[in-house]
């Protein structure tokens, strides 16, 4: 059955009582008012005959009474008018016998009323007055007392038995009274409890499933609405469970995807041999593959702060890494092998190069950071390999280097003999090249030495404009000869800086060497020097060719040369000049665009 239909037959109990009560009303008020009618019907017909024969009754004898007084014409217009009245109205009283012992009252009226009759006839055929006068008194008077009686008779009768079945029907009509009284609350009660207990029986399915819905909200998935039949709610319950039964299964399979995606990632980054960790916003660690785990020694078991566990110097990396890529300033990048952390591990130390990438989130913004700690240990072996045997060759080299130049300049002097001039010009460009040679070989040994750690500085304050100038001095000779100007200027603020000169020097002669070497004749150099606020900042611009984008990075390696950059150099003098700037603390850099020049600077802090 349909809900609709449930709840109009929810209704019946009560409109059933209704229509019972209203029956029952109808019956009953029925009854008591053919009750009153029979009353009227029976009884008030024959007391208003009888008062009417009562009445014609005394106008006969009335009659009687002018007739003996001597009005004899009157007397007998009037009896000649009630008898026939009086006639119809006794054939009335006899067709209405109702009450027991009427019958016989009225019989006795019939009988009482022709003697009247008989009597009445009698005296008016009296002869003379006297003879009238004496009839009146002697028989009709008498038969009139007769006839009265008879009919008060009847009168009486029908009287009592009006008061008889009024009393009757004020009894009956209290007893109604209170029957319809308890009848109104026997249907109520009776209508509304199965009224309430339809309803209760027609809404039950819904809260059954208002519950299901509720607990599928709550992310019971495994909730179900049992609600039987083939109604709408049935219909909806179905409908209900097919829903969680989907999202059940979406659930169980995105769930499970999700699960084998976690575990395909987790595999991936455990099967990196160097250590990544993932760091939260917060400094939070995320997660960590094995290698970190082993390497780090850094346990996700156990919460807590977790990176207070890992030893101190790694904790600083992984924490600068993650503010770097946190601060929005994009992934991070090692700036080259001196950033490598030292670890140590049970197979000996181990060097660890940080590198970071952002963790974006939903909205897009950086919600943590994933940091790769490559290990550089072999790298960082070899380089110093490296380091080693450039040190030692160069060091093996100097000595018959400085004796090779002494020899081809004695020859080419022509102290030891003459020489022709062919053999001059050979000479001379021997000797060049043995310079250049000699050169590089510095350089070299100037590098190991730095970068043996034997950078001693011998820091001086010195006026800054002489540092330019004696810089500018060294370079002047090439300059003019490759047609190009040398400028400077130094801010007046910047009048003093306190710096080893030596080395100083040795930075800015290469920056403006190079700048030199890499500019058309009818360029210009110019170095400037302006004040900061920590710092003071050098900077050697150039009108040359530029450099593109992607040498940039690369130029203050060790060795890099630019591809068909001019013969003469190893690659050495920016990465001195590197390890000089950074030796003061300060900074080194470039800017610059192919074809519209570059400009080096680099910074020195103003308290040494
Ligand atoms: P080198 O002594 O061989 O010049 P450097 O370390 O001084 O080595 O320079 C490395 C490279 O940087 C050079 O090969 C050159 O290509 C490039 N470079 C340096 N300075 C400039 C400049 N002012 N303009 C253009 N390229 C430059």
């Amino acid at each position: 059955m349909t809900l609709r239909g449930r709840l109009l037959l929810a209704q019946a109990p009560l409109a059933l009582a209704l229509v019972l009560l209203g029956v029952m009303a109808v019956v009953t008020l029925g009854r008591v008012g053919r009750s009153g009618q029979q009353i009227l019907e029976d009884n008030y017909r024959s007391v208003l005959a009888t008062q009417r024969m009562t009445e014609q009754l005394e106008r006969m004898d009335s009659a009687a009474l002018f007739i003996v007084a001597g009005d004899r014409e009157r007397g007998v217009a009037q009896q000649a008018e009630q008898r026939p009245r009086l006639e119809s109205e006794l054939r009335v009283q006899e067709g209405n016998i109702t009450e027991p012992g009427e019958a016989e009252a009225t019989r006795r009226m019939r009988t009482a009323w022709e003697r009247y009759r008989t009597e009445f006839d009698t005296f008016l055929e009296a002869p003379d007055a006297a003879r009238t006068h004496d009839l009146y008194f002697k028989s009709l008077a008498p038969a009139f007392q007769d006839a009265k009686r008879t009919a008060a008779a009847i009168l009486d009768l029908n009287q009592d038995a009006m008061v008889r079945k009024s009393e009757l029907l004020s009894r009956q009509s209290q007893r109604v009274n209170t029957l319809m009284v308890l009848a109104v609350v026997a249907a109520l009660g009776v209508g509304l409890f199965f009224s309430t207990s339809l309803v209760h029986r027609a809404v039950r399915p819904v809260m059954v499933l208002s519950q299901a819905v509720r607990r599928l909200g709550q992310g019971d998935y495994a909730a179900r609405a049992v609600v039987d039949g083939r109604d709408e709610m049935a219909q909806l319950g179905r409908d209900i469970n097919t829903l969680a039964e989907r999202l059940d299964q979406y659930r169980q399979s995105s769930l499970g995807e999700l699960l084998q995606a976690q575990a395909v990632s987790q595999a991936a980054i455990d099967s990196l041999p160097d250590p990544v960790v993932v760091l939260g916003a917060e400094g939070d660690v995320l997660n960590v593959n094995r290698a970190g785990e082993d390497v780090l020694r850094l346990r996700l078991e156990g919460g807590g702060d977790v990176l207070g566990r890992v030893v101190p110097e790694v904790r600083e990396v992984l924490e600068r890494v993650r503010a770097h890529v946190v601060g929005g300033h994009g992934a991070y990048q090692p700036r080259g092998y001196e950033e490598a952390v030292r670890v140590e591990a049970a197979d000996g130390a181990r060097w660890l190069l940080p590198r970071g990438s952002p963790v974006y989130g939903e909205t897009g913004d950086v919600v943590g950071a994933t940091l790769l700690l490559q290990d550089v240990t072999r790298l960082r072996r070899f380089d110093e390999l490296k380091n080693d045997l450039v040190a030692t060759v160069a060091h093996e080299f100097r000595t018959p280097l400085t004796s090779l130049r002494m020899a081809i300049h004695l020859v080419a002097e022509g102290v030891v003999g003459p020489v022709t001039e062919k053999q001059a010009d050979l000479m001379f460009a021997a000797r060049e090249d043995c310079e250049r040679l000699q050169g590089i070989v510095d350089d070299l040994l100037d590098l190991s030495r730095i970068q043996g750690g034997q950078l001693l500085l011998d820091v001086k304050l010195v006026r800054t404009e002489e540092l330019v100038e004696s810089a500018l001095d060294t370079q002047r000779g090439a300059a003019s000869e490759r047609g190009v100007h040398l400028l400077r200027d130094v801010s007046l603020d910047a009048e003093t800086v306190s710096v080893d000169p030596d080395r100083m020097q040795l930075v800015l002669g290469n920056l403006v060497g190079n700048a030199v070497k890499h500019t058309q004749s009818g360029g210009e150099v110019l170095v400037r020097v302006t004040p900061e606020e920590q710092n003071l900042r050098f900077e050697v611009r150039d009108t040359g060719e530029g450099i593109p984008a992607e040498q940039q990075a690369k130029i203050f390696e060790k060795f890099y040369r630019a591809p068909g950059a001019p013969a003469g150099g190893a690659g050495l003098g920016l990465s001195i000049a590197k390890e000089i700037v950074q030796a003061h603390g300060g900074t080194i850099g470039v800017v610059s665009e192919p074809g519209q020049g570059s400009t080096f600077w680099f910074t020195i802090p103003k308290q040494a």
